[in-house]
């Protein structure tokens, strides 16, 4: 009989490709159907007025859940069986305690960030940092007088340790925030080194640590492993892997989850049970998917690394040896994901030319899909980003992001080359 909670056969530990299809899900209790059913409902019926009673007590903390018993279901955003069970199964891949999902990233993003800090705190983040987490740090939280200080992810911890320095001035910091690799100049952070600076921060409560994983999470890199408190993702790229939703993740150890969830389920940032059961479906075959579709972004970038138009792939793997990143990339990630950016010889002009005559790939922003797509940073993701600052930051007018799809790789070699000599 299967059982949807096993973690173990005998002494084999189950991957959790392998628990993708089945953890958390009991047929008996859905007529014995093979696959979770959708559970579209708002709301649950409690089996008596005791019932209801307790699991609004258990759901708002009035009262500790027994030991042994589950929360009950009381209405779809606190709760719902679909949501459940996906968190469940992203919490196995990070090896995290607890999960929760949000309706999109940029949901579990300002969830996490509201939740963990009050006014006065400072967030520190890396930069280049998604766009949107860029407008939400620099004009949404200092209304409500959290600060946030930036640093250069080419600096790595030493620029954590100079930001921790100049927040001092400022006041606690609540949050560090980092992307690792970053997007889409793919420089590599050290979580282990930043994670001992956190550490050592002398404050009543240590600042938590969160890194949005989205780029390599979570087949290439489990931050958790390496001292995050919290592992984000946005669901919309490789863990979605379809370019048709859009949702968030949170995972961590219990009492940080905990406290993101009560923000999630009173400000409303939960996900509805059709993205749920949706992306559930995808974690299926997310291991497949991230495998196939890094093998095929290697051969492009081989590929153009040897294109006499191309200046630079911007591509973890090919670190030199003597590169002090090299050595954080072995020992952090097991492998690339498919996107990465190169700069071609020319500027915005030379650029556009290339994105214009590409005919397999699609000309969109989002990654982590089937279908290959091509975008313009400086133009398009990151043209918030003040001039200079992209300057110093290493986003060119000649840099050009790939998110590498499932199509043959040969043919998308096929496609550069022919639109970079038109460039
Ligand atoms: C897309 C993205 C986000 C935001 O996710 P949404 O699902 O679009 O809200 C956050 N971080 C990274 C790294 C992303 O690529």
């Amino acid at each position: 009989m299967n059982d949807c909670k096993a973690r173990h056969l005998g002494a084999q530990k189950l991957a959790p490709e392998t628990q993708m299809m089945h953890y958390g899900y009991k047929p008996s209790l859905s007529e014995g159907a093979v696959k979770c059913p959708q559970f579209q409902t708002s709301t649950f019926v409690f089996d008596s007025a005791q019932h209801g009673k307790d699991f609004f007590n258990y759901a708002s903390g009035r009262e500790p859940l027994p030991p042994g018993e589950e929360p009950g279901l009381i209405y779809t955003r606190f709760n719902n069986p679909v949501l459940e069970i996906l968190e469940g199964r992203i919490a196995l891949w990070d090896e995290a305690d607890d999960c929760l999902v949000t309706a999109s990233g940029m949901a579990a993003i300002s969830t996490s960030l509201l939740a963990l800090s009050k006014p006065g705190d400072v967030v520190i983040y890396s930069e280049p940092v998604y766009g949107g987490t860029d407008a939400l740090l620099s004009s949404i939280l200092s209304q409500y007088q959290v600060s946030g200080i930036g640093f250069c992810s080419s600096e790595g911890a030493e620029g954590l340790a100079k930001a921790l320095e100049q927040a001092k001035a400022i006041g606690p910091v609540s949050v560090v925030f980092l992307e690792t690799p970053d997007n889409p100049t793919n420089q590599i952070i050290d979580i282990r080194a930043c994670a001992d600076l956190i550490a050592a921060v002398e404050q009543d409560e240590k600042p938590v640590f969160i890194v949005d994983n989205t780029m390599y999470g979570p087949i290439f890199q489990k931050p958790l492993e390496h001292g995050a408190d919290v592992c984000l993702y946005s669901l919309t790229k490789y863990i979605g892997g379809h370019s048709d939703v859009v949702g968030g993740a949170c995972s961590g150890r219990s009492e940080v989850i905990g406290k993101i969830r009560g923000f999630r389920n009173i400000m409303g940032t939960t996900m509805d049970p059709n993205t749920a059961w949706l992306i559930m479906r995808s974690l299926e075959t997310l291991k497949v998917r991230m495998q196939a579709s890094s093998s095929h972004a290697l051969k492009v970038a081989e590929y153009l690394r040897d294109h006499p138009t191309v200046e630079a792939v911007l591509y973890p793997a090919f670190l030199a040896d003597d590169d002090p990143q090299a050595e954080i990339f072995k020992r952090q990630c097991s492998g690339c994901s498919s996107t990465f950016s190169f700069a071609i010889k020319g500027g915005e002009k030379e650029a556009f030319a290339v994105l214009d005559n590409m005919q397999i790939a699609m000309l969109a922003v989002s990654l982590g899909g089937t279908e290959t797509l091509i975008q313009h940073p400086a133009s398009m993701t990151h043209s918030c980003v003040p001039e200079e600052r992209r300057a110093e930051i290493g986003i060119g007018e000649n840099l050009i992001r790939i998110s590498v799809g499932l199509e043959n790789p040969e043919d998308i070699i096929a496609d550069l080359e022919q639109a970079l000599a038109k460039a």
